[in-house]
């Protein structure tokens, strides 16, 4: 069974179609810049790339030259092959504890809860749109990044604010990244050899955007991003937590609306706004050896915010099997793992340095009288996209 696995940002369509049950990727792919000119549609199939700059204005017409491709380029025979389609949606608000075949009353909720995540949902609703036009008798299932993450209790979801917010407008922590800490969690249950029912586990999902979660039993019970992904710790253009008096404090300081201050501390902070140069870890770490003091500053202070979580969610626990580690930063920045791992030697962690240098492989990168496994996981959102689909349709 093929299925595809979508993911639309407001300007960009990534895909994924995946053979299905064997998660066989059979061909993968991104379309940027949609709505801007000299858009990039690039597809990976077989041992074969293909790249093309072309004007693409609509997401509706990015998915139907992915879809003309895929005949064209024989990867399938006809477009019946695709048996569903699954679309990550970031935003899923309390409705949603589990992934669900997309229906007319779904789309409405989607639509209902975009307030609380503006720059992603209508981006997500646009992809799956545009798909349901393009293959309109092809089921399709919608993936939430907050699903996961509701199985956190009041304690920890409520903010100690006046409890109408919570009533009226929703305000409390929701998470994000909960498709990718399931995935990592289960694949660290079989590294570890135990039934996941039996693991405790803090994921580190660090990439450009980032969050932790503390997952008992394979479940959430506490997580970094809050209610929105601004919270939590310091990424490449986003604050994390800060105090919130700063917000008022600049606005008045700087003649800024609020929304020109939240922009600053979603698009202008983390990694970009404490080096002043770039967002991208690279980047920075290229400047770390040249000895440039506003880039130690920025990966030691997320190193540092990552390592009290870690504290944190140790104590929430109350033991923890394995730390595990992933997405572009986690499993590619050996440096940041390291700074990490100095960081929390309290507990007992010991980190092997030479294993510590591989990049993107699973692997325990602990030596073995580390208290706690330090694992490294790649990611994978699309299988987990690939396998709900699946089961849903
Ligand atoms: P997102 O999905 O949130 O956009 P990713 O998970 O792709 O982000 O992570 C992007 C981050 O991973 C960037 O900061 C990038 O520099 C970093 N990264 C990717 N490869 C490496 C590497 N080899 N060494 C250090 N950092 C890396």
């Amino acid at each position: 069974m093929k299925i595809m696995a979508v993911n639309a940002g407001s300007s960009s369509l990534k895909f994924k179609l995946l053979d299905m049950p064997n998660e066989k990727v059979i061909v993968s792919g991104i379309v940027e810049r949609i709505g801007i000119i000299d858009s990039v549609f690039s597809i990976k199939y077989s041992d074969k790339k293909f790249k093309e700059i072309l004007d693409i204005p609509t997401h509706k017409v990015a998915v139907d030259m992915l879809l003309k491709k895929l005949v064209d380029l024989n990867i399938v025979n006809s477009l019946d092959e695709i048996e569903g389609i699954g679309h990550r949606v970031v935003h899923g608000g309390e409705k949603f504890s589990n992934s669900v075949i997309i229906t007319k009353e779904v789309l409405d909720v989607i639509e209902e809860v975009s307030h609380l995540a503006p720059l992603h949902n209508p981006a997500n609703l646009t992809g799956i749109y545009a798909f349901q036009e393009a293959l309109p008798k092809i089921p399709a299932v919608a993936v939430f990044d907050t699903a996961f993450h509701q199985t956190m209790n009041p304690i920890a979801y409520m903010y100690s604010v006046p409890y109408e917010w919570y009533v009226k407008y929703g305000v409390r922590k929701y998470g994000f990244h909960g498709t990718s800490h399931k995935y990592v969690s289960q694949r660290a249950a079989i590294m570890l050899g135990k039934n996941i029912e039996d693991t405790k586990l803090i994921v580190c999902h660090i990439g450009n955007g980032a969050s932790l979660c503390a997952v008992d039993g394979g479940k959430s019970v506490d997580t970094s991003m809050g209610f929105t992904p601004l919270a939590g710790i310091p990424m490449g253009t986003r604050s994390g937590d800060i105090d919130p008096a700063i917000v008022q404090f600049i606005s008045e300081k700087e003649n800024k609306t609020l929304d020109e201050v939240i922009n600053e501390l979603n698009k202008k902070s983390g990694y970009l706004g404490l080096s002043g140069f770039s967002s991208d870890s690279r980047d920075l770490w290229d400047a770390v050896s040249r000895g440039d003091e506003k880039s130690i500053l920025a990966v030691k202070k997320q190193a540092k915010i990552i390592a009290d979580y870690i504290g944190a969610y140790y104590l929430t626990l109350g033991s923890c099997d394995a730390i595990c580690f992933t997405a572009g930063i986690g499993e590619n920045a050996s440096e940041t793992r390291k700074l990490v791992a100095n960081n929390i030697k309290a507990l007992g962690t010991v980190l092997d340095p030479k294993k510590n240098m591989h990049q993107s492989e699973e692997m325990v990168i602990s030596k073995k009288r580390s208290r706690i496994k330090l694992l490294m996981i790649p990611t994978n959102e699309e299988v987990m996209i690939a396998r709900d689909t699946m089961r849903l349709i």
